[in-house]
């Protein structure tokens, strides 16, 4: 069935068509980085607003994009947490409108499940039982996944996601944001092993990440150096600091591999972007000898593809479609059973 997605959870307005077989016809991103980079964070009000702005529009563009009309969509799927509640709201209320008026299911699906689901997009034969790694801008998770779709935690973050590693060592090298694509392009014309940082180990659990002493690592180096030595060294410290983020993320999702006991490993969210990490997961994942699933870069960072792809699956394994679905800021998986954080099993 063809299906709608649309995917407004926080500064990236979305609207995707999928065909019945899971083929993306359109995938249409409206970025507001622009809004938000002089404020160096996203600012919820202005992220709403700009939402609001731009849902009918993006829509519009994904439909014509994809050659079709409004009544060749079968389905429509929606974010509906975690994300910010002004702006889940947007692309809740005009899914809503738009399915009542056409007559065709809604679907609410998770942005976890979203970034899990685009591991799978152009790679239907991908095996459904794997390791997965979501590295975004809010959550480091590992998860076993089996082959009717369930998830269970292996280990996740306890403290910073990988992405907002990112993102606050760019602000402190003064690159700016968003930081990751920025420390990725740095850290390409320096040297990884001039400034060694910490590689974090995490007690409670074998299986989890801790990346705030990395942080304060690079804090305290910097305060030793003048801005000029800072800038001229600039590209060094990048390449430092994203060799300790991705030997952590590296580490960890390899020792998750071997736990699970499973063949095939995806690897999803904005950092899946990073060059360093997909370069170094290719040739770990070669030299062991295991499947890797890495999405196009334009189904890393948030799209709306990935949730039409997860609206897809919900409703084939029977979830109901429901104008019932409401904002869920807090949800993890899935969002239409009635969210939850995440918690191991
Ligand atoms: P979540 O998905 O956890 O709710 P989010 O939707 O804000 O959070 P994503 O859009 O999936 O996160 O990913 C954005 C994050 O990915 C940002 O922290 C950004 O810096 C990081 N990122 C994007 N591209 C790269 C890259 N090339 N290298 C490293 N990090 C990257
Ligand atoms: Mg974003
Ligand atoms: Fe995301």
């Amino acid at each position: 069935m063809t299906i709608l997605g649309i995917e407004t959870s926080c500064d990236e307005t979305a609207a995707a068509v999928l065909d019945g077989e899971g083929h993306v016809l359109a995938n249409v991103i409206s970025s507001q980085h622009t809004v938000h980079e002089r404020f160096g964070g996203v600012v919820p009000e202005l992220a709403s607003r700009a939402h609001i702005q731009n849902v009918d529009h993006v829509t519009r563009r994904a439909l014509d994009a994809a050659g079709l009309t409004w009544q060749d969509l079968g389905a429509i799927a929606v974010t509906q947490g975690p994300g910010l509640a002004g702006a889940l709201l947007v692309g809740i209320s005009y899914a809503k409108s738009l399915a009542y008026a056409l007559g065709i299911p809604l679907v609410g699906v998770s942005h976890l499940e979203g970034h899990i689901a685009s591991a799978w997009i152009d790679r239907p034969s991908f095996p459904r039982t794997c390791v997965v790694l979501i590295a975004s801008g809010g959550h480091t998770h590992l998860f076993h996944a089996d082959e009717s779709g369930g998830l269970r935690l292996m280990g996740r973050t306890i403290d910073d996601a990988a992405g907002e590693a990112f993102d606050k060592g760019a602000q402190m090298l003064g690159l700016g944001y968003p930081g990751g694509p920025l420390i990725d392009q740095a850290a390409r014309k320096g040297n990884p092993v001039t400034v060694r940082f910490p590689r974090s180990r995490v007690r409670t659990g074998q299986l989890d990440f801790s990346f705030s002493g990395l942080k304060t690592a690079l804090l305290y180096h910097l305060q030793r150096m003048d801005q000029q030595a800072i800038t001229r060294q600039q590209a060094d410290l990048a390449a430092g600091y994203q060799e300790a983020i991705v030997d952590v993320l590296i580490r960890q999702t390899f020792a998750a591999v071997r736990q699970a006991g499973v063949s095939a490993l995806a690897v999803v969210g904005g950092v899946s972007a990073n060059s360093r990490l997909r370069a170094r997961l290719t040739e770990r994942a070669g030299e062991e000898g295991i499947e890797l699933g890495l999405p196009a870069l334009s189904y890393c960072t948030d799209n709306a593809a990935m949730i039409a792809a997860a609206g897809q699956r919900a409703l084939e394994q029977g979830r109901l479609a429901s104008f019932e679905c409401e904002a869920m800021p807090n949800c993890a998986l899935p969002a239409s059973s009635g969210g939850g954080t995440v918690r191991r099993k």
